[in-house]
């Protein structure tokens, strides 16, 4: 069976309109040749109708010296009859040329030539009687001439009429072969222009319509999800999809296998912290001769037990979160007490560098997962205290948009330069200023999954000297497809 690829579509765009001009050419070249036979069946029935005048004017004329002929007895007016008869007929001749194939013409023009043949016989008689001087007697030797004036006329006529009804049939036709071209040139202009219209949107709705899966699909590789839509056909579109679609099966197979490693390797590593911890703890309880700097050791390896089983949590949940495997608990959430909560959680960070931390967001609800949104908060004012100067003061403050709602925590710290904004949401990276302060570079990088999460955005302005704003909104009501 074929299967048409691009190519084959693209030269069908080309090869339809091609064809359908090709026949349109065909019958404007017809009509074309129809026109101009017509307009040469045109001008010679005219030239036909002239030479018929023509020789009508010239039998009047010789008919018109027989009249004075017969009035005088002229020799000149009989002789001048006879040449005009002979003009006539060497108008005839011409005519028979012209009338060839047309053979009631040729019959009319014979008649008129014996006629006018007999004419010049009857002058001839005239000539050899000079002796009847007579005007009675001449009228009535003329008088056969005179009936022979009538069926010339007669004839005459009826070529003329012939000849005329002729002429209006192929006017007739000619306007009829007119209005034909005009109406071929309309309709093949427009079924052009048609035509050409409908195989663009057909083939641009199809190619358009499958790029849009193969985009789709393209970014849904990197979310490790399963790619439902397919790209139909047989084409290098559908080609480009089967391969995507093989990327996407091969990169779910190593992310499931990456998580399972880190999953395996996080609960081996946390378990023996996590007794660590315990371990230390009795130690701290049980032994209370401790040395001043025994009891710092302790509570140093202790602090250092808690980011390492910290920096564990959060590799653990940036995973789920990049694979989108985190399931998120939402529920009607009032932000103005969330934020009250999360200031709680860090007050003891706070109190060491004597920092103030003012709520300010209104009593307003969204449809939230209470503890990953604490964990954004958290994060925020925990960077926001980090990089604060000593007495300092961090506000909390909310505005409502139209369906979202803006949650702005504003420091008074040194501020970012437009370089060190750039990548801040990426995992691992820090400033200069973050690395010198400690962090794993990891916080904001969950935050923003958290919040895209929720179907909202993230954001910092900041500006060196100034303090920043790190700022996040999610949607009153979230979108159902997340
Ligand atoms: P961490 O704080 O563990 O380093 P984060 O992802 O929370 O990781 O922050 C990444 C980096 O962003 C920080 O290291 C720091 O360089 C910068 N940063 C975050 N918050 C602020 C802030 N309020 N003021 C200045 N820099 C900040």
């Amino acid at each position: 069976m074929f299967h048409p690829r691009i190519i084959h579509k693209g030269l069908a765009l080309a090869l339809i309109p091609l064809a359908f001009n090709v026949i349109w050419i065909a019958l404007l070249s017809s009509s074309l040749l129809r026109a101009e036979a017509l307009m040469a069946r045109e001008h010679s029935q005219t030239t036909i109708l002239t030479h018929i005048n023509k020789a009508t004017g010239l039998i009047f004329s010789s008919f018109g010296q027989l009249a004075s002929f017969a009035s005088n007895g002229s020799e000149g007016h009989r002789a001048k009859a006879e040449e005009l008869n002979d003009e006539a007929r060497k108008e005839i001749i011409s005519l028979s040329q012209l009338a060839e194939g047309d053979s009631k013409l040729l019959n009319l023009l014979h008649e008129l030539t014996a006629t006018i043949d007999e004419d010049s016989h009857a002058l001839e008689t005239l000539k050899v009687q000079p002796e009847e001087a007579n005007v009675l007697s001449r009228v009535k030797r003329l008088r056969n001439l005179v009936r022979q004036g009538g069926l010339k006329n007669t004839i005459l006529m009826s070529i003329m009429n012939d000849k005329q009804a002729e002429l209006e049939l192929i006017r007739r036709s000619e306007e009829e072969a007119a209005a034909y071209a005009h109406a071929v040139v309309v309709a093949g202009l427009i079924s052009n222009f048609v035509l050409a219209l409908v195989l663009i949107l057909l083939i641009v709705k199809d190619v358009t319509s499958r790029l849009r899966i193969l985009v789709e699909n393209a970014h849904l590789l990197p979310k490790n999800t399963k790619l439902i839509r397919q790209v139909g056909g047989h084409d290098e579109l559908s080609e480009l999809d089967e391969e995507i679609h093989a990327a996407s099966r091969q990169l779910i197979e190593s992310a499931d296998h990456r998580r399972g490693l880190m999953q395996m390797m996080a609960h081996d590593l946390r378990s023996p912290l996590a007794a660590s911890m315990v371990s230390l703890e009795i130690l701290q309880q049980n032994q209370k001769e401790l040395t001043a700097a025994g009891e710092k050791q302790i509570r140093l390896i202790g602090n250092n037990l808690k980011t390492s089983v910290e920096l564990i949590n959060d590799l653990l949940l940036l995973e789920s979160l990049e694979v989108g495997h985190l399931t998120l608990d939402c529920g009607p959430e009032n932000l103005r007490e969330l934020v009250d909560a999360a200031t709680l959680t860090v007050s003891s960070l706070a109190m060491l560098k004597n920092i103030e931390i003012k709520n300010e967001v209104s009593k307003e609800y969204a449809n939230i997962d209470r503890n990953r949104i604490l964990q954004v908060v958290t994060n925020l004012l925990s960077n926001a205290i980090k990089f604060s100067p000593s007495r300092g003061l961090i506000r909390v403050v909310s505005a409502k948009h139209e369906g979202e709602i803006e949650i702005t925590v504003m420091d008074s710290g040194r501020g970012l330069a437009p370089e060190e904004k750039a990548n801040l949401f990426q995992k691992f990276h820090q400033t200069n200023e973050g690395k010198k302060a400690g962090g794993s570079g990891l916080g904001l990088a969950i935050s923003k999954l958290i919040i895209e999460s929720h179907g909202g955005t993230i954001g910092v302005n900041s500006e060196l000297g100034k303090g920043s704003e790190f700022w996040f909104s999610v949607p009153i009501e979230r979108p159902s497809d997340y």
